[in-house]
């Protein structure tokens, strides 16, 4: 996509050089793809280059993952294999890393490019990387102009089907993932309508070291939704959270995935991932109740 507005690439980092008709550039793998028009009412004039950062993609220790906003999808990819090198910690919460990187559906070249920053700022429901950090409770540092600097919760971040909580001029610096949820036992489950297709519902569960049971719904929602428990649920107290979480109009509605489709499968998915975090190591997990009725079976539009 041509960018024939665009009059200007500034290299910077300083939220103080944004100025109306600005974009911060990171990968540009949506910005070159939905071109300088589409990203509000006027058309864009410069591309804040976040390239030279210089941002350390990285960074471990033992308080958990830092990943600069600039850090790519390749990069992350990369990571469990060298923390595995290391043999160092237990972070059963690493596992989660690679489902989420193949869940976006895009060609290794595409991962070359892509930022985590830019596709939590992309703030689409189907963000692969926003699933990973909100299902790993993951920290966002958000710099504004004036040397603001503030945190939130990934999950408070996204706030729409794309739109988040980035107010103009504010640049996402990094995510911080916790040692304690990395510690955690986690389950993951998505559906997509096709082989290869946008993930329509995407679960991420954990069970803390205290037996504390979070599970983060995506893809499915406009915007991501945690349910919090003391203990594992039972089967029904978990479908009453979720009724009561997630309203009908919460569920997303494109051609990804028929809003009642979603729902339906978010409940069956909860109730696998329940299953699997109750089952010990190695044990086959019973999942209970019927949650995939015929009549909910609409893979297409009007089907
Ligand atoms: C073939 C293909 C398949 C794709 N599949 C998926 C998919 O399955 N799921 C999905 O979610 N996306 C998908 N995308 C969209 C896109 O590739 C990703 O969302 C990607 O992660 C965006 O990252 P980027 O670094 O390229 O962002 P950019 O294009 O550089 O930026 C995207 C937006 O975020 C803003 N931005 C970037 N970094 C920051 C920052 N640090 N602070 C503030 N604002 C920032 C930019 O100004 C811009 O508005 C796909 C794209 C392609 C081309």
């Amino acid at each position: 996509m041509d960018m024939n507005t665009i009059e200007a690439v500034v290299r910077t980092t300083d939220p103080a050089d944004w100025r109306d008709g600005d974009a911060w550039l990171a990968g540009g793998t949506v910005l070159f793809s939905y071109g300088s028009t589409a990203f509000g009412p006027e058309p864009l004039r410069r591309l804040l280059d976040l390239g030279s950062a210089g941002w350390w993609p990285i960074t471990v220790t033992a308080d958990g993952i830092e990943l600069a906003a600039t850090c790519t999808v390749a990069e992350l990819y990369a990571l469990p294999e060298k923390l595995a090198e290391e043999a160092t910690r237990d972070w059963p919460g690493l596992d989660l890393i690679r489902p989420c990187c193949d869940s976006f559906v895009a060609s290794f070249k595409v991962w070359n490019m892509s930022t985590v920053g830019g596709n939590l700022c992309t703030s689409l429901p189907a963000g692969p990387m926003i699933s990973l950090c909100a299902g790993l409770d993951g920290t966002a540092t958000v710099l504004g102009p004036g040397g603001s600097r503030r945190e939130l919760p990934v999950a408070d971040f996204i706030t729409g089907d794309g739109q988040n909580a980035l107010a103009p001029g504010e640049l996402l610096r990094s995510v911080s993932l916790p040692a304690s949820a990395l510690s955690s036992k986690v389950a993951f489950r998505r559906l997509s309508l096709s082989n290869l297709g946008r993930s329509g519902v995407l679960l991420i569960g954990r069970l803390d070291g205290g037996g504390r049971f979070t599970l983060t719904v995506t893809a499915a929602t406009k915007r991501p939704v945690q349910l919090r428990f003391a203990s594992l649920p039972g089967a029904a107290e978990l479908a009453d959270g979720l009724g009561a979480a997630i309203p009908a109009g919460q569920y997303h509605d494109d051609i990804h995935g028929l809003p009642e489709w979603r729902r339906d499968m978010t409940h069956r998915l909860a109730e696998e991932i329940r299953a699997e975090l109750r089952t010990p190591a190695g044990a086959p997990a019973a999942v209970s109740g019927d949650f995939w009725p015929p009549q909910t079976l609409k893979t297409k539009r009007g089907a």
